[in-house]
């Protein structure tokens, strides 16, 4: 599967001069929301996550809330398993929300659309193991790190892009005048 044609196609790699989450200027953005809200593109991204971890047992799948969600569900729905997410504390972390049932030793594979530090994959999987579970993978959808993320388990990603991004008072974009969106 083509992931970036897929980006292409549902208008989710936008470009321009935009803030990401990080606090960086890109001027690339990558709105999986805009290719996840199509259930059949959705599926077969979940489908192809899943595949990547086929030969190992997963009782639930995990996502940081909120891009993590839908991509949380549709891989687990392909590796049979359940979707939890994980939401953010007002202290900086992640927490699984009260009433949803993490059981002890539980493997789970820890989702995210896109992973540029891998901060928000990394807080999801703590989140998991404080309530006793143990992570088998992590995946993303796309991998737009400059270097090498860690996770302490085997990470996998349908795709790489090296796009550049700039701490603001180096950017050549802000530089040059181009408005600054806010995503
Ligand atoms: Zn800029």
């Amino acid at each position: 599967m083509d992931v970036l044609e897929l980006y292409r196609k549902t208008g989710a790699l936008l470009e321009g001069h935009f803030l990401l989450r990080s606090g960086r200027h890109s001027p690339v953005f990558l709105q999986s929301a805009a290719l996840l809200q199509h259930p059949l593109y959705a599926e077969a991204v979940g489908e192809a996550i899943a595949r990547k971890f086929e030969d190992e047992r997963i009782d639930f799948v995990i996502g940081p809330a909120i891009g993590g969600v839908v991509l949380s569900f549709v891989t687990a729905r392909a590796a049979g398993a359940r979707a939890l997410f994980a939401e953010k504390t007002p202290e900086g972390g992640m927490t699984i929300r009260a009433g949803l049932e993490v059981n002890e030793g539980e493997r789970f594979l820890a989702v995210e659309d896109v992973v540029t530090t891998g901060a928000s994959l990394r807080r999801a999987i703590e989140a998991a193991r404080a309530r006793g579970a143990v992570p088998v993978g992590a995946a993303a959808i796309i991998d737009r790190s400059a270097g090498p993320v860690a996770f302490g388990v085997p990470f996998h990603a349908l795709a790489s892009v090296q796009v550049p991004s700039y701490e603001p008072e180096a950017c050549p974009l802000c530089r040059a005048g181009v408005p600054l969106e806010e995503v």
